[in-house]
């Protein structure tokens, strides 16, 4: 079954037409009227219009049904070939006076199915593209997802996405950014009367509760506090409570046990089912983005509390050292006072005593310079002086203020230099400071009748080795370094603890150890003096046979530079 229009300004060819198809399943109509033509046109639709070439202005008349129905088949009867371009580019076939009337009856019928096909196409086309459109949607939009762990921003990407494909009315969405603050945004295209107001937010509430059954509610909502953000498009209008008739989907939006709110849309005009699924997907894609958002803001506030419980402990620690020194160093005087005989003779058990207290002394002011050292480096107060200083001047005077150490616990303390090493631009106090501490504990833990040996030489970066524990640190260093190395023939440390040994407080479990005391900072002070130079430390042992610890500091950049030039001399 078709519609067709045939129009001519002839009699007889209106009767011959009349005659072919009203026999035929097809609603025929005819017309010789130029200007009624284009009203009926627009009123009917036909399928095909068949042209009679003979009618006046066709080339306009053409022209303007053209562009009333772009679909209909253009068909035109004429007795020449001699026709203009302007006609034909319309035309999809040709009848002619002399055809038999099956070839015009054909003729209209492939017309017709191709117009048929055409349409079919064309509603395919616009399904593909409506598809293509909302696939479009959901990718953009859990892209936006993806870049944020704002919560704010997930929910309004969200509401973003459902109105570029699903068009909606009114959304509704409860969303709980914090527990105990539940906020009801309303995204409209009309302005929502105070009554509307008071409705959906009741309607909202049960909508919630309807989730959980007869379970508990994760959250509270109190109705009369309950938080309202309204986001309107045309405000001019206003939506009734006829709202309530138009079609409506509702989704949480959850993952497992996490609930995060949920979303009720509406619409006047029907949703599909592909409408559905997109606003289940949308609703389901948000919800992972909100636990990893919910999981940042956790392990952020945890990260708060632990920076100011940090603070607090180097406050505590910087606070509880100057005070303790305090009374030390009058403890100090007094016995410097005491073995320097300014009070009267001291018998042997005396002297015993009076050394046993300052070498005590010495001890816990040592760790109570550790713990202020610490705390000034964690609190960024630490002061360098940095200038271009020769590493042998650091390296002979810890080596002749400890030789008397290691000579006390029959150790042979040997410094093995690589000499004109170039100058590096560091401060020369903290470098002694780290390397005593080496030398010190290299002391600490040799036994008696052994070798300490120190060496410096120059290296390029890419030529630095350490376990693979320490290669991170190594990693980072580029250009000319002074090494140094501490060697000591000592208890050694085992592989599994040579990056605990540089830890806060850390000491090595074994006898030797416990037994010599220390407070577990001079290596991690050593570590954070390094950084603080671009250089680095780390160590090499095995476990009874001797540890092997490095340090290295890059080469002053003018170092570096005349260096250079010699070579290109
Ligand atoms: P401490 O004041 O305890 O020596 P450190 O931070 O300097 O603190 O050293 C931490 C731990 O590393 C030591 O307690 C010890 O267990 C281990 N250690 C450091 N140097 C050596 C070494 N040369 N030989 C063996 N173990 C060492």
């Amino acid at each position: 079954m078709g519609k067709i229009l045939f129009i001519s300004n002839s009699q007889d060819k209106i009767k011959q037409y009349t005659e072919i198809f009203s026999k035929r399943p097809y609603e025929f109509m005819t017309s010789y009227d130029e200007n009624h033509i284009p009203e009926l046109v627009d009123a009917e639709m036909p399928d095909v219009i068949i042209f009679d070439n003979s009618v006046p202005n066709i080339k306009s008349l053409i022209k303007t049904l053209k562009s009333i129905t772009s679909s209909a088949g253009f068909i035109l009867l004429t007795g020449t070939d001699k026709l203009e371009p302007e006609i034909t580019k319309h035309i999809n076939a040709f009848l002619t006076d002399d055809m038999p009337d099956s070839l015009i009856l054909s003729t209209v019928a492939v017309s017709l199915k191709t117009k048929q096909s055409l349409e079919q196409m064309s509603a395919t086309n616009k399904n593909l593209a409506d598809s293509l459109y909302r696939l479009n949607v959901l990718y953009n939009t859990s892209s936006q997802f993806a870049g944020t762990l704002d919560k704010e921003k997930l929910v309004n990407y969200m509401i973003e996405g459902m109105d570029k494909s699903l068009s909606f009315d009114l959304t509704c969405t409860l969303a709980f950014y914090t527990e105990n603050q539940p906020v009801l945004l309303l995204n409209s295209l009309y302005e929502i009367s105070d009554e509307l107001l008071s409705a959906i937010k009741f309607r909202t509430v049960l909508n919630y509760k309807s989730l959980f059954e007869n379970k508990n509610t994760p959250f509270e909502i109190d109705i009369d506090t309950l938080k309202v953000i309204k986001a309107v498009k045309y405000p001019a209008n206003r939506l009734t409570f006829t709202l309530f008739q138009y079609d409506n989907m509702f989704a949480p939006i959850s993952l497992g046990d996490n609930f995060f709110g949920c979303i009720e849309i509406f619409k006047e005009t029907p949703f599909s089912s592909d409408d559905a699924t997109c606003f289940q997907t949308i609703a389901q894609q948000v919800s992972l983005p909100l636990k990893s958002a919910t999981l940042y803001q956790e392990i952020k506030e945890t990260n708060l509390k632990l920076e100011k419980l940090e603070r607090l402990k180097s406050e505590f620690i910087s606070i509880v050292s100057h005070e303790l020194r305090t009374p030390l160093t009058a403890i100090k005087n007094s016995l410097d006072i005491l073995s320097g005989g300014k009070c009267g003779d001291l018998n042997d058990s005396g002297e015993k005593f009076l050394s046993m207290a300052q070498r005590n002394v010495q001890r816990l002011s040592g760790i109570i310079n550790d713990l202020l050292d610490l705390s000034k480096i964690e609190a960024g107060k630490m002061d360098y002086h940095f200038t271009n200083i020769d590493i042998h001047s650091v390296v002979d005077y810890v080596k002749s203020s400890l030789s008397v150490m290691a000579k006390e616990k029959g150790l042979n303390l040997i410094a093995e230099e690589t000499r004109n090493l170039p100058e590096i631009y560091a401060d020369s106090q903290r470098l002694e400071q780290v390397l005593t501490n080496l030398v010190s504990n290299a002391i600490k833990f040799t036994p008696e009748g052994k070798t300490i040996t120190i060496r410096s030489h120059l290296a390029d970066a890419s030529q630095l080795r350490a376990p693979d524990c320490f290669k991170d640190d190594l990693n980072k260093l580029t250009g000319k370094y002074i090494v140094i190395c501490v060697e000591d023939q000592g208890i050694g440390i085992a592989e599994k603890d040579l990056l605990r040994a540089f830890d806060k407080f850390a000491q090595i479990e074994n006898s030797l150890s416990r037994k010599v005391g220390g407070s577990g900072l001079g290596l991690p002070i050593a570590k954070q003096l390094l950084q603080a130079h671009n250089g680095a430390i780390w160590c090499d042992s095995e476990l009874n046979k001797g540890s092997k610890f490095y340090f290295a500091v890059p080469v002053s950049m003018a170092e570096e530079i005349s260096e250079k030039n010699l070579i290109l001399n």
